[in-house]
């Protein structure tokens, strides 16, 4: 059995990946968070869920509940996150980061955290994003910069990060398939007498509207054709059960930096 303590488990996803974890055979959720003043402080975490006394009440903070689980599953916020990592490192327990927006020192932080435990981070834990990734860097190892690549993505009106994780790895995916530094040629602005599109840039384009779950377009085109590959989420149950999948997987391994393609043996 592995036991997971999922955070902000109010949220869009935390909520989804309780419930999934109930539903899956060899996984439990033994600990849950939320902000602190949420009005579920203190409930029990099975009267939550609806289940029935468990005996667990969810915490306003992850370093009073680390020590009941053995994975700690979080798709919070950049800032909450580097604190539970903080806590997940002291309580030596692994986890799976689902969480959005980081900067560099963000990612220095997950980084140096995975030395003491194992951590699968990904902006997307779905198989078909996954496998879209892999994809993607085939075609763009193959078209040269007579190919212009622009990625558009949407999602709902509450996101607060832009463009998504997702995008932001498609666009470093592309880019390391043609050989090339997504710092040298991203573009994520166009507004204004901006001029002719540059050879070889990357362009990244956010929509958000109402309560689109998430969809990306990557398109290829020069003159005379066009590729326009597309993903669309309809439910965050893909990303919540992409989450599950990563718990049951990382609570084995030694500590170390995983991806979702580590997870699903995509090569
Ligand atoms: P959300 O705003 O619905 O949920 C975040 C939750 O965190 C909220 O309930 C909030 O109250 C809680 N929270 C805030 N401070 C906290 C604290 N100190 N302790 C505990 N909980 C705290 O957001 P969401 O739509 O669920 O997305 C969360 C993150 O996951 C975002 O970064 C989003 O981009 C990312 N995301 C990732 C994937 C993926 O597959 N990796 C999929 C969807 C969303």
């Amino acid at each position: 059995m592995v036991n997971c303590i999922v955070t902000g488990t109010a949220g869009r996803m935390g909520r989804r990946i309780v419930d999934i974890l109930i539903e899956t055979e060899g996984a439990d959720v033994t600990g849950a968070t939320e902000r602190p003043g949420h009005d579920i402080i203190g409930m029990d975490i099975g009267d939550y869920l609806g289940l029935g006394k468990k005996g667990a009440a969810i915490a306003d903070n992850l370093a009073s509940v680390a020590g009941a689980g053995d994975v700690v599953i979080d798709f919070t916020l950049p800032d909450v996150s580097a604190r539970h990592i903080m806590a997940a490192v002291d309580a030596g327990k692994a986890m799976v980061i689902g969480t959005t927006g980081f900067d560099e020192k963000g990612l220095a932080q997950i980084s140096e955290a995975s030395s003491k435990i194992p951590i699968v981070f990904a902006p997307n834990m779905s198989v078909g994003v996954n496998l879209l990734l892999k994809v993607l860097h085939d075609i763009a190892s193959v078209l040269d910069e007579d190919y212009d690549i622009d990625i558009v993505e949407t999602h709902h009106r509450h996101k607060k990060d832009a463009p998504s994780g997702t995008a932001l790895k498609m666009a470093q995916v592309v880019a390391a398939g043609r050989g090339r530094d997504l710092d040298e040629v991203g573009v994520f602005t166009r507004h204004g007498i901006i001029g002719e599109r540059k050879r070889g840039e990357i362009g990244v384009q956010t929509l958000r509207i109402g309560d689109v779950v998430g969809e990306h377009t990557v398109i290829f085109g020069t003159m005379g054709e066009r590729i326009e590959i597309t993903h669309k989420a309809s439910s965050r149950d893909v990303f919540a059960r992409g989450a599950v999948k990563a718990a049951l997987w990382v609570a084995g391994m030694k500590p170390g930096l995983y991806n979702m393609h580590d997870v699903l043996g995509i090569k």
